[in-house]
């Protein structure tokens, strides 16, 4: 008895100094980072893997992935293992590129509270496979900046942060900052591209001439422009040049017959179920977009929220929110599955999928983002894995959607030379998957290892860190 036990402590300390020779390689961390970090090692090879590439390409099974230095330097099936790479076997798993968010805010609504998200956000975005989000629309701009700074410099875990500053609308609003001349619009997006913001962001309330002052002001520093629109429909906002338009048909006052300039309609919505989705009108809206290079930000997981008793409860959702999240959340909900028999929301979001679909099929540019924020029931990262499978269900093929989810939001940022491809020389941000999302989409969930800067990441842990805080931090 004594003896084995001595056997085994050979044994443990055996493998706890093989494990030391390879920690001398491994990167110092701080601890906020190194206590979720499972793979810090220069040289690494996962091997074993299904790799889904993000370009399009049909998946490879049975494939070896080899990253030096947080790069991709090898990627196939014949791909030969480097002397001294630490090997991660990972037959039944599969990879595919870090998920870049472009509607990803790190703040959370429900219908009683609005947050800043600033501990659980994140976390939830890396642990569930987001390395890029584009916070498109800031309750909190400075803890934004403040989060990206701390990211940039490897003193907290979390994706890599595109700051849009803070929403810019007309009229009247709680928090939002109003721009009412275009004067304006310009001093704001100056003060705020001078802070570190990288996109702005207008909302429902801006007019043509402060939009025009917002655009021009943002190119003239190489700066991007997206919006939630409604007083300026897509078509006008394409011809004054804005870069991107968030959510598709639920957001677009093309169609609405009585439309006035600079106004909301009142009738937006029976015009979303009105217009002949084959129809010209349309087509006039995609051809502009897509003549423009005018990507559209996909959000169908927020938006799927308001549709009566979907998505189906999701235990895992439920049990890290704070109770009293949890329990806003559950009321409104309940509210809406109240409205089953009347409600106008499922059809409005079978005809906005099919918008997505018909935009891509049409040559359109389509990334995607969660938006977490409306009830309460799209939580930052687990959102962003649920809108693969809202996409597939709008007829995407699964490979279709994960591009959708990965390069195409790359390219929207301008990145794609960097990142959002598995392919040598790009950053190794890669997301491992115990399971085969392709052949069920759910299967995005089992998010295991998240690969960024070099670092394997414990998912689980991460996502596991924020259990009863989501909603109050
Ligand atoms: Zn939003």
């Amino acid at each position: 008895m004594r003896r084995a036990t001595f056997a085994l402590l050979t044994a443990a300390l055996v493998l706890a100094l093989a494990g030391s020779a390879r920690a001398q390689a491994a990167r110092e961390l701080p601890e906020a980072v190194g206590r979720y970090v499972k793979v810090n090692a220069p040289l690494v090879a996962l091997t074993g893997v299904q790799v889904v590439d993000g370009t399009g390409n049909a998946p490879l099974a049975n494939a070896t992935i080899v990253i030096r230095d947080g790069v991709i330097e090898a990627v196939g099936v014949d791909v030969d293992i480097p002397a001294g790479a630490e090997v991660l076997n990972l037959t039944g798993h599969t990879v595919i590129p870090g998920i870049v968010g472009l509607h990803d805010h790190t703040f959370y609504t429900t219908a009683g509270r609005r947050i800043q998200a600033t501990e659980t956000a994140p976390k939830l975005y890396l642990g569930s496979g987001v390395t890029t989000i584009r916070t498109t629309g800031s309750y909190h701009p400075y803890s934004e900046l403040n989060l990206k700074r701390a990211v940039d410099a490897g003193e907290l875990p979390g994706p890599r942060v595109h700051v849009t500053g803070p929403y810019l609308t007309g009229g009247v609003s709680s928090y939002m900052t109003i721009v009412n001349d275009p004067e304006e619009a310009r001093r704001v997006v100056g003060y705020w591209a001078d802070e570190g913001a990288t996109w702005f962001k207008v909302y429902t309330r801006i007019s043509r001439a402060e939009l025009a002052a917002v655009i021009d002001e943002a190119h003239r520093r190489g700066l991007k422009v997206t919006g939630h629109i409604c007083s300026v429909s897509f078509r006008e906002a394409v011809e004054l040049g804005i870069d991107n338009l968030e959510h598709g048909l639920f957001t677009n006052s093309d169609y609405a017959a009585d439309k006035q300039p600079d106004e909301c309609p009142q009738n937006l919505t029976a015009s979303l179920l009105d217009v002949d989705l084959d129809g010209p009108e349309v087509q006039a809206t995609f051809r502009d977009m897509i003549d423009h290079d005018v990507a559209m930000t996909s959000t169908v997981a927020i938006y799927e929220t308001f549709v009566p008793n979907r998505p189906p409860l999701d235990q895992r959702m439920l049990d890290l929110m704070a109770p009293e999240a949890r329990e806003e959340y559950l009321a409104t909900r309940a509210e809406i599955a109240a409205t089953a028999d009347s409600s106008a929301w499922p059809e409005l979001f079978e005809r906005a999928q099919a918008y997505e679909r018909a935009f891509v099929a049409a040559g359109g540019l389509l990334a995607a983002g969660v938006d977490p924020t409306g009830i309460g029931g799209a939580l930052a990262g687990l959102g962003d894995q649920r809108n693969l499978e809202l996409l597939v269900e709008a007829g995407f093929t699964p490979v279709e959607a994960i591009q959708i989810m990965t390069a195409n939001g790359a390219k929207v940022l301008g990145e794609y030379d960097r990142y959002g491809s598995i392919e040598p020389g790009k950053l190794a941000e890669l997301v491992v998957i115990d399971g085969d999302p392709v052949a069920r989409p759910a299967e995005i969930r089992n998010v295991t290892l998240v690969f960024k800067d070099g670092l394997g990441y414990d998912a689980p842990k991460l996502v596991e860190s924020t259990k009863g805080i989501v909603g109050i931090r």
